[in-house]
């Protein structure tokens, strides 16, 4: 074993698990005392500026500057007596981290005394330079400010004795610079929206929130391991490595018992997840070896997002305390299962009622199956939209790599609901009278809680499916911001409703009972939505045939699938929504072309690296070693055909090495070739096609040729650690 390797293996045998220290016996105890939330509030504010604060969290309203410095003194007070030294606007840029700037609470009077302020103006605006972070053509340097502004609704929490203000991220000009801003405003009209087609139903409804319960997949490899690969370095996953003799075939690690080691990080960051809020409840080992999950109790869709962009962070930093490198890249390690977060999402209604969950009433099973239909029929036509939030390039290598959702959007109900909407399309015939109709459906429709209960089949090749109570978007990665397919599934789901009412009123409008005309149109997107639903196995191949069909589109292509950002139907859905205006979406779309052609070429400059000076001359030492002991034999051996017989395997071996060799040789200098051939290319976006097309392919062909040198070259001195180690050390 090479010393960089055995150091290593040392480095980690001889770790000793670090003791984990809670707070206290019972969570509750310690939940969210890190955060300045509602109790903390009504303790540290004046009545009338907490009254204020939850009228503005309810309804939207400003806050304005009087209330602001009220809440800034408050929250001032709990955070210094906390130990808070530091106050930061914390907010998501479209890099897909999380970004903060912070400055002290201090401040020095005309007699040089220091003292701790903060005031209203510091918690609602701050205004950080913003000409280092993406922004896809959006900003000149000459207006390169960028204003952040106080998400009340998200409330502030200290880490590391700062207090973290939750917050948006806009340009000079008032564009949305991150995830935040347009997840928001879809939101916001999301809740319009189905709230007024929610009063068909039930006229005391009057919020509609949507919520998310995010699943996080993870790796952990060692730290020692994982700072010996340079590719999982610099790009986040093993860029070769040949496959370990054993890894998840015998599905013994899925939900086994969690190593120790990995069990004390677990607890630790639940800890400190725990303390700021983040209701994490579930924890179990995933399919790969060295893969993970937690998930924690779902919350409204703006809260559980940035609680998730929260944890991945907390995650990283207690990694480094045990001694851990976290994962969080969709494709870490050939071969093995990927990483994805699924979403969890639903909507819910401020008189407590899930509007995915069926009632035991025909009245409140219309109403499920009115969000049930409009979503589907949302997910039909944009689905190409929901493709590109998705797309990026790690999670590239999950979608269509049969162990993750397909490249082709569709989505599984379960065959009882299936079939019943199967039976509201029949069953309605066009010219029978209303009352029929009505009468004769909801005797079906009552039915619906008895199917689901026993539905509990669960799908899991479907990119969208349908749980019981709940939509799951399971093609998300593992990487990404839960806010790219959020603020597209909510604002498709927003404009779909209001077409739904709209058609609905002309209904009523004509003399159409309700309840019929919410059917009639229900039947009418029932028909026009179903080849979008799938119910069979979307990892197989008849499927692809089958989406062909259909018309479905089927786009693996990056460059292709990003396109959707920018499509009419896109930029049509967002602006008649006032979510995004094209300018952003232009923007988000530069943005999300140049990370992936960045990440490509990083990944080929660092494969290129470690070919030519670590993986070549290491298999050229063999080579040597093997081309001496044959000259070695030839000086000892007399009998040509005793020689013959002894070096003949050496010598094959020998020539195999020149091919492998002289194969990554020569691939490594045509990447090279082709990089070039690309970076003349001004813009990211006309460059995209070639990194995509040209330079990433060579990606794989060089590193078959590596993985077959891993099985010849002696292990002694093989540099980097094997895929056996980096995945059953821990
Ligand atoms: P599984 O792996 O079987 O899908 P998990 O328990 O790992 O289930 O995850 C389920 C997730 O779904 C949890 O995060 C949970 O909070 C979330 N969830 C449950 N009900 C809802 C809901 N109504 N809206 C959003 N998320 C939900
Ligand atoms: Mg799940």
């Amino acid at each position: 074993m090479s010393t960089i390797r055995f150091n290593a293996l040392e480095e980690l045998n001889n770790r000793p698990v670090p003791e984990v220290v809670f707070p206290s016996e019972k969570i509750s105890d310690y939940f969210a005392s890190d955060v300045f939330d509602l109790p903390k509030m009504q303790k540290y504010l004046s009545k009338e500026a907490y009254t204020n604060v939850i009228n503005s969290i309810e309804t939207g309203v400003k806050i304005n500057r009087k209330t602001a410095d009220q809440i800034a003194s408050g929250m001032k007070e709990w955070a210094t007596g906390k130990g808070a030294t530091h106050y930061t606007h914390w907010f998501h840029p479209l890099t897909g981290n999380t970004a903060e700037k912070h400055d002290a609470f201090i401040s020095i009077d005309q007699n040089g005394n220091s003292f701790e302020t903060f005031d209203g103006e510091l918690l609602v605006q701050q205004e950080p330079d913003a000409s280092s972070f993406p922004h896809g053509g959006l900003r000149n340097t000459f207006e390169a400010r960028g204003y952040t502004a106080w998400d009340p609704t998200s409330p502030a929490f200290i880490v590391d004795k700062t207090l973290c203000i939750p917050t948006i991220f806009v340009s000079y000009t008032g564009e949305a610079l991150d995830y935040k801003t347009p997840l928001l405003k879809s939101l916001n009209i999301l809740d319009t929206a189905a709230t007024d087609v929610c009063k068909y139903f039930d006229k005391s409804v009057s919020k509609v929130i949507a919520t998310l319960g995010w699943e996080q997949e993870y790796f952990l490899v060692d730290e020692a391991l994982f700072k010996a690969r340079p590719d999982l370095v610099l790009t986040g996953r093993t860029l070769m490595g040949h496959a370990s003799a054993k890894d998840q075939q015998l599905s013994d690690h899925y939900f086994s018992s969690i190593p120790e080691r990995v069990l004390a990080y677990m607890k630790e960051f639940e800890i400190e997840a725990h303390k700021l809020g983040i209701p994490i409840k579930t924890r179990h080992n995933e399919v790969a070896p060295n893969q993970f999950e937690c998930a924690p109790i779902f919350e409204e869709a703006n809260l559980a997002n940035d609680h998730n962009q929260l944890l991945m962070k907390i995650m990283r930093k207690v990694a480094k305390k045990h001694r851990f490198k976290v994962l969080f890249h969709e494709k870490p390690f050939a071969g093995i299962n990927g990483s994805g977060k699924h979403n969890n999402w639903s909507l819910a209604t401020d008189t407590g009622v899930n509007l995915l969950k069926p009632g035991n009433t025909p009245k409140s099973n219309l109403l499920f199956l009115t969000f049930l239909v409009n979503i589907i029929t949302a997910v039909k036509k944009h689905s190409d939209l929901l493709r590109a939030t998705i797309m990026s390039a790690g999670n590239q290598h999950r979608l269509g790599a049969n162990e993750a959702p397909p490249a082709i959007i569709s989505v599984f109900l379960g065959s009882k609901l299936d079939d019943m909407l199967n039976k509201i399309e029949q069953k309605v015939p066009e010219k029978k009278k209303s009352q029929d109709i009505s009468q004769n459906l909801k005797l079906d429709i009552a039915k619906i809680p008895e199917i689901l209960l026993d539905n509990t089949d669960r799908n899991r090749t479907s990119p969208f499916a349908f749980t019981g109570n709940r939509f799951e978007f399971r093609a998300v990665g593992s990487n990404e911001n839960n806010a790219g397919p959020l603020l597209a599934l909510n604002t498709a789901l927003a404009d779909q409703l209001i077409q739904f009412k709209k058609e609905v009123d002309a209904l009523i409008n004509e003399g159409i009972k309700k309840d019929d005309a919410v059917l009639r149109i229900l039947r009418k997107y029932i028909k026009e939505s179903k080849n979008v639903r799938f119910e069979g196995n979307g990892y197989s191949d008849d499927w692809v045939k089958e989406a062909k069909k259909r018309g479905l589109t089927n786009i693996r292509e990056a460059g292709k699938a990003f396109e959707a950002f920018i499509s009419k139907r896109t930029i049509d859905l967002y602006e008649r929504n006032n979510v995004l205006n094209s300018k952003e979406l232009h923007s988000r779309y530069e943005i999300r072309i140049c990370e992936y052609v960045q990440k490509i070429q990083i990944e080929a400059r660092i494969l290129g690296d470690l070919a030519i000076n670590h993986i070549i001359p290491t298999a050229i030492k063999y080579q040597n070693t093997l081309i001496t002991s044959v000259k070695e034999l030839k000086e000892i051996i007399e009998d040509e055909s005793d020689l013959e017989a002894l070096a003949s395997r050496r010598i094959g071996t020998i020539k195999k090495i020149s091919h492998h060799t002289t194969q990554i040789s020569l691939m490594t200098q045509e990447m090279i070739e082709e990089r070039k051939k690309a970076n003349i290319i001004e813009n990211c976006i006309d460059r995209i096609e070639k990194y995509e097309l040209k330079v990433k392919p060579y990606l794989d062909k060089i590193r078959y040729h590596i993985d077959k040198l891993e099985l010849i070259v002696d292990d002694e001195i093989w540099p980097l650690p094997k895929y056996r180690e980096l995945l059953f050390n821990r």
